[in-house]
């Protein structure tokens, strides 16, 4: 059995339901340990958070001062519930090979881009033990989860060290049909709001004697999610405002209901801020004249890395892969820790296994696949490091 595998395998067997880390960070943390990485626990608020570094001048905890390039590997040990157990074809705690696939919770997203990045770090080390630029990981068990005590909170503590990686890879799932098809240069900011309009209930029969907040709400609605927020920018789709929840009503046909409630989000490039486009949509709602409180939560920054060495490096790695075609730079999706980690003022991508399975039933890594993401992180490793 490959050491990617074997390593994935012990990982999967640890139930890490976020933000439970049941184990993963301590192994991950001693396999390093036996490299050189010199570690330290930064467990906040039930998150279980790691940061260790190994430094190439060996001065275990005079890293800060180091000189030497920092290069980061970035991951979560916490999965997502696994949902009923009679709808996988195995226990999902239990790695199993069908067809040339692993299965199990985590396999995909992203237990399987951790095992390949250690193992490629193991392999860099056996090959060059004097590479020159410091390598760490940053783990932690809370990204499935709310995201406030996992990566961002270890973000904070280096910078108020003044810890600036220079490059840091994600080990997010991110290709579409083949590892090294597809990376991530950015991600779009989130922002959400729950609405709710208050108007008068009455009865259908005496409108003039109630105040209909859905009729309050549909213009301004009409207008707000037809509204061409930007034109996106040459990396990032165009701002996106979509509706996610409309309640309404009393259940019966001639009440005029009190109010109305909406839940929206908005996908956004950074083009815009969260400020600016909560602004906006306040000032149509006021325009409008409506009666309303609104609750925002600002689940993500936007980031975006610009052209240089890191994406230069992998985009080389991937396009030798594909036989010369080039991967896809990607800045859809969802959000991910890498939001937290860019503003440190690092060049920041994700690149992992496919994500086709990733949340879903009979999650799966392809046995191949893992090998070859571990190659690749090994090639980057060496690109960036001067080889
Ligand atoms: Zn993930």
């Amino acid at each position: 059995m490959s050491a990617t595998r074997g390593l994935l395998e012990e990982l999967i067997r640890r139930p890490s339901l976020t933000p439970e880390d049941a184990g993963c960070t301590e192994l991950l943390a001693d396999r390093l340990a036996a490299l050189g990485f010199v570690g330290e626990r930064m467990d906040h608020e039930g998150v279980t958070n790691l940061w260790t570094v190994r430094d190439p001048q060996g001065a275990a905890g005079a890293s800060e001062a180091s000189r030497a390039p920092l290069i980061v590997f970035a991951g979560h040990t916490d999965v997502v519930p696994p949902g009923p157990r009679e709808a996988w074809g195995s226990d999902p705690f239990v790695p199993t090979e069908r067809a040339g696939a692993l299965y199990g919770r985590g396999a995909a997203d992203m237990k399987s881009g951790i095992a390949a990045m250690v193992v490629a770090v193991e392999t860099l080390l056996a090959r060059r033990p004097d590479y020159p630029a410091r390598l760490a990981f940053l783990l932690t068990s809370d990204e499935e989860g709310p995201c406030r005590h996992g990566t961002r909170h270890v973000a904070r503590v280096l910078a108020e060290r003044g810890v600036r990686p220079d490059q840091v890879i994600v080990g997010e799932a991110t290709a579409v049909d083949q590892v090294g098809d597809r990376f991530i240069i950015g991600r779009r900011g989130s922002l959400g709001c729950t609405l709710t309009i208050r108007g008068v209930q009455g009865h259908v029969a005496y409108p003039e004697r109630a105040d209909n907040p859905i009729h309050r709400a549909l213009p301004v609605f009409a207008e707000l999610t037809a509204r061409r927020w930007d034109e996106g920018t040459a990396e990032f789709p165009p701002t996106s405002l979509q509706i996610s929840n409309f309640h309404s009503g009393t259940g019966v046909s001639n009440v005029i209901p009190g109010s109305a409630e909406l839940v929206f989000n908005f996908r956004y490039s950074p083009a815009q801020s969260a400020r600016g486009l909560r602004q906006a949509v306040e000032a149509a709602l006021d325009a409008a004249g409506l009666d309303y409180q609104a609750d925002w939560a600002h689940s993500g920054e936007p980031y975006y890395t610009a052209p240089g060495r890191l994406r230069e490096v992998v985009a080389g790695v991937l396009a030798a892969h594909n036989k010369g075609r080039a991967a896809e730079e990607f800045t859809g999706g969802g959000t991910s820790d890498g939001r937290f980690l860019a503003p440190l003022g690092c060049e920041v991508i994700e690149l992992g296994p496919v994500a086709r399975s990733i949340h879903k039933v009979d999650e799966h890594v392809a046995l191949a696949d893992l090998e070859t993401l571990t190659n690749l992180y090994g090639q980057i490793l060496d690109g960036l490091g001067g080889a």
